[in-house]
């Protein structure tokens, strides 16, 4: 019983995490006793194991942390990226960074994050910051 209780538990934070972000908003947690910030979501603080994690906004600013192009016929949507962003929090997330050729991400390209609903379902996704290196 126990064990399906936890279970049950960490799928609710997940939800709750898919749940804001197809509202919309793109939140992480952030631990109460060691202010560390957490990502995926998860019930126990990775580094102290506190239980008091808090939802908050992040700035949404990051830095591409590893970058894959992942080559694509142009009749199937033509190349793209998969890259692992770290975000100014400190966390790394998975996500892609859209609006520039997928060949041209490179690490250290400074990204800002914006939710993309579709189909209800809400999604991460990355931009390059205005004026970054290799933008025009
Ligand atoms: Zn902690």
């Amino acid at each position: 019983m126990q064990i399906e209780q936890r279970h049950l538990t960490r799928e609710g934070v997940q939800c709750a995490y898919q749940k804001l972000l197809d509202g919309g908003r793109f939140m992480i947690q952030r631990c109460g006793g060691c202010v560390v910030s957490v990502f995926f979501p998860r019930e126990l603080c990775p580094r102290c194991g506190g239980t008091h994690l808090e939802w908050i906004e992040p700035a949404g600013l990051g830095t591409v942390y590893s970058v894959t192009c992942v080559r694509r016929n142009a009749e199937l949507g033509g190349d793209y990226n998969v890259s692992i962003i770290e975000l100014d929090e400190g966390v790394r997330m998975m996500s892609r960074v859209e609006s520039i050729p997928a060949t041209n991400v490179k690490i250290g390209l400074r990204v800002q994050a914006h939710v993309v609903v579709n189909g209800g379902r809400g999604l991460v996704l990355f931009t390059p910051v205005p004026g970054a290196e290799g933008v025009q």
